[in-house]
């Protein structure tokens, strides 16, 4: 292809997917078609997932057939991802739907459509670029800030340039360059979704979530603020006016008026993450007085579908049996997802904190991502100790 910074680390997954998507994954003679013809034919089914007009969501077969049989029964399989939420937002506008049922209908079609849908591919394509994620140590909360190193802190939802950042961040020409400015090296942190993206794969610490980005600036220690998209809150420029730090916006879709807009290209990925991280140690010998608060906890994140079908049955065995048979004598009572975004108008953390705590209490396994699986990692409870403390 065109891009050469990114190749497919996970060609297992590639060919998991093109099932899920119809791609033939061998030739006429039934030998395997090249990773990167395969690569591309994926990637065009998925971007035709978005917008195709006929057919429905093809990762909604990947649900149980009693599950599917519901949403056919109820008539919420979503057709596509795109057309969902555009007809949802038809809907919405004045005039339209006035049944609050029927509009409740295709407020769930345009979840799967979403769910289903936009993030499971999201997911999966993230797994076949970067890698699928396994477990890795890393640590949470603003004590992961550096006061030696250069500190760039991710922020936002896409893992593209992040990715290339993690990857720039460790070149060694780069490195001689913060030692140059002073810094022993550069640290790099994560703020809201992106940095899950950079945790469970690379295991970048976790700086904190939604409600701690400006936190982050007021220690006085970030060089750079990276942003793509979503959850990047207005206040961030005039906060970092009052320090040396820059926020650098990326993304063709976001611009805010008074950041630094360094537009990210896939075709130059790594040279840009170069170009910012550069940026950010110039910025280092300007830092002043600086407030890291002393405060992190360990966590091990990483636990995808795939390495948990591993841990269970090994290579060849691979399977969800054990925790099947868990449930079903009744030694784990269930599953729940915590998934979210943070509240300002209760105290921080705090609903998560609750609910989990209540959760592992009752002998329930907890499946987290976005900010509450950041409030969990913060609270300690993404260790296997915790399972010992509170289940
Ligand atoms: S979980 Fe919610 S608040 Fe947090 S980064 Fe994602 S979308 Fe934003």
């Amino acid at each position: 292809g065109a891009v050469s910074d990114y190749g497919v680390r996970d060609p297992f997954k590639l060919m998991e997917v093109a099932g899920y998507l119809g791609v033939e994954t061998k030739d006429e003679e039934g030998e395997r078609r090249p990773v990167n013809e395969i690569a591309r034919d994926v990637a065009l089914a998925a971007l035709n997932e978005f917008g195709k007009i006929e057919g429905e969501v093809l990762n909604l077969k990947r649900a149980p057939a009693k599950r599917q049989q519901i949403w056919h029964d109820l008539g919420i399989a979503p057709r596509a991802i795109d057309r969902e939420v555009v007809e949802l937002l038809h809907r919405t506008h004045i005039g339209n739907d006035q049944d609050a049922e029927h509009i409740l209908d295709q407020t769930m079609r345009c979840a799967l459509g979403d769910g289903w849908g936009g993030s499971m591919l999201g997911t999966d394509l993230s797994d076949i670029l970067f890698g699928t994620p396994s477990p890795v140590r890393s640590e949470a909360n603003l004590g992961v800030l550096s006061e030696d190193k250069v500190n760039i802190v991710v922020h936002g939802h896409e893992p593209t340039l992040s990715e290339m950042i993690v990857a720039a961040a460790m070149d060694p020409e780069i490195l001689e360059y913060a030692k140059s400015k002073g810094a022993k090296g550069i640290q790099l942190a994560g703020i809201c979704c992106t940095a899950n993206e950079t945790l469970m794969r690379q295991g970048v610490p976790l700086a904190g979530n939604f409600l701690q980005q400006e936190l982050a600036i007021l220690t006085g220690a970030v060089e750079a603020m990276v942003v793509d998209i979503q959850c990047i809150f207005q206040g961030l420029v005039p906060l970092a006016e009052q320090y040396h730090t820059e926020l650098i916006t990326t993304s063709p879709k976001v611009k805010i008026e008074g950041a630094t807009h360094i537009e990210f290209e896939e075709s130059r990925a790594l040279e840009i993450a170069k170009e910012i991280i550069r940026r950010a140690i110039d910025l280092f010998p300007k830092r002043g007085e600086t407030t890291i608060p002393d405060i992190r906890s360990p966590l091990i994140p990483g636990f995808s579908h795939e390495y948990i079908d591993y841990a269970l049955g090994g290579f060849y065995r691979g399977s969800l049996r054990p925790l099947n048979d868990a449930i079903m004598t009744g030694r784990i009572r269930g599953v729940v997802a915590n998934i979210g975004c943070n509240n300002a108008r209760v105290r921080h953390d705090e609903l998560f904190h609750y609910v989990v705590t209540e959760f592992l209490k009752n002998d329930i396994l907890v499946v987290e991502t976005g900010c509450g699986a950041i409030a969990s990692a913060k609270q300690g409870f993404m260790t296997p100790e915790a399972a010992m403390e509170y289940a």
